[in-house]
């Protein structure tokens, strides 16, 4: 069913719908436009939180990280640059 004009507002402001929530969004969409929004907030702090786990992860690997090569003759890693 559709609210009429002149009807009072849904929203029970008490005033009528012309003068009150006509022309602006609807509930349904905004409470859909806010789960969006909220998914993409989880998302992307999933998204920063695994980056971060990454980064600290990069910073305690002993296996292989950046900066460093394999010695097969000495089975160690060295620092780049580091030859002993
Ligand atoms: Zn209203
Ligand atoms: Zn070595």
């Amino acid at each position: 069913m559709k609210t009429g004009r002149n009807d009072s507002c849904p929203c029970g402001s008490g005033q009528k719908y012309k003068k009150c929530c006509e022309g602006k969004p609807d509930t349904a969409s905004t409470l859909r436009n806010r789960g969006l929004a909220a998914l993409l907030l989880i998302v992307i702090a999933i998204v920063v939180v695994g980056v971060v786990i990454d980064i600290r992860n990069g910073d305690d690997d002993d296996n292989g990280a950046a900066g460093r090569v394999w010695s097969p003759e000495h089975g160690h890693f060295h620092d780049t640059g580091h030859n002993h």
